[in-house]
């Protein structure tokens, strides 16, 4: 009997440096950031002199780690768009400038093994191609070498109001680092999760506002069975607390049947509303109904496709979520012809 020889996977190569991470950018595929673990040290991978230029796409999914399964539906699209000639970078950083003074940046899950293993273990594309080619996980220090920058990116009204009312500056920390990223990535395309929609509405503001050459794509929210949206920030929850974070999507749920029901925005905000003060474990932020594509309000007759937006409290866990609405029109009783009523 014949023992079959150990499957060697090809690994992503972790880079920790801008410097790196040029140099790996401009590997053509298969080459340095797609050689086999221990072939190339991490972040001192070349091209070969007589390899040919990279001309595939490259793609890019922005991570602040501790991944789930909706990161890594990310990576999928990323993967599927570009095609195994072409190049996939996760970048792993968690943003200090994004998180409020009170907020969770210290004790926020961070496990790059973990991270790389799970990126790893992604089908292959092609026979001895990754689906990620590269993870970039810089430093703080290496983020931002001079200290806070000075100059950053301003992301105007949309930073103002829901998330950006409760987390006053968190969109200009996104938007700053999101440019920063895709300077040093250089992508043809990049993937956000609808996950944070007010954010990916942002960073397509920011792309349109400030004439970026790069494509973006919004990939639909990953839930668990039950409706939880997938969040590195779950990882928080109790078992009680997990119980009760169901709400959220339940909610939202009730609210888009209203509306759909003809009970108008008005209604679709009472019923998921309702839902919500059902529950004492839960303490909302804001629950909204807003245009999809600026979130601003409604007006209250309005009819068509909108977003219902929630951000609540469960415990010291702060979780968001949304749903896609379709307000229909107002169901009107006509009176009966001869009828009574
Ligand atoms: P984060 O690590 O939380 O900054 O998220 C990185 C990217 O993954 C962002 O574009 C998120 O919107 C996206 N993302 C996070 N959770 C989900 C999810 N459950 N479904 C889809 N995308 C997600």
């Amino acid at each position: 009997m014949s023992v079959p020889p150990p499957v060697t996977r090809v690994q992503p190569l972790v880079v920790r440096t801008r410097a790196a991470l040029r140099t790996a950018l401009e590997a053509p595929a298969g080459t340095a950031a797609g050689a086999p673990e221990g072939a190339a040290p991490s972040g001192t991978a070349g091209p070969r002199p007589d390899a040919p230029p990279r001309t595939a796409a490259r793609a890019v999914v922005m991570t602040m780690g501790a991944l789930h399964d909706g990161h890594l539906q990310l990576v999928r699209a990323a993967r599927e768009r570009v095609g195994p000639a072409g190049q996939v970078v996760v970048t792993v950083f968690v943003n200090p400038l994004q998180f409020g003074p009170d907020e969770d940046l210290d004790r926020y899950p961070r496990d790059l093994d973990a991270d790389v293993a799970l990126l790893a273990g992604l089908d292959e594309p092609a026979p001895g191609r990754p689906a990620v080619d590269l993870v970039f996980a810089p430093s703080v220090e290496e983020m931002y070498p001079g200290g806070d920058p000075i100059v950053r990116v301003t992301s105007g009204r949309i930073g103002t109001v829901l998330e950006g009312a409760f987390r006053p500056g968190h969109f200009d920390g996104v938007l700053t680092v999101v440019l920063k990223l895709l300077h040093l990535t250089r992508p043809d395309v990049a993937f956000y999760g609808e996950k944070d929609a007010q954010q990916l509405l942002a960073i397509r503001r920011m792309v349109a506002d400030l004439n970026v050459d790069v494509e973006v794509v919004g990939v639909p929210i990953v839930r668990d069975d039950d409706g939880l949206a997938l969040s590195s920030r779950n990882a928080y929850l109790s078992a009680q607390e997990r119980a009760d974070a169901l709400t959220l999507s339940r909610a939202l749920r009730a609210g888009a049947a209203a509306a759909a029901a003809g009970q108008g925005g008005a209604g679709a905000i009472e019923v998921a509303s309702g839902m919500l003060n059902e529950h004492p474990g839960v303490v909302v932020d804001y629950l909204a109904l807003v245009d999809p594509t600026t979130v601003d309000d409604l007006e209250p007759e309005y009819v068509g496709p909108a977003l219902l937006l929630v951000a609540a409290r469960v415990g010291s866990t702060r979780l968001i979520d949304n749903l896609a609405v379709d307000v229909a029109p107002p169901v009107t009783r006509t009176a009966r012809p001869g009828g009574t009523q």
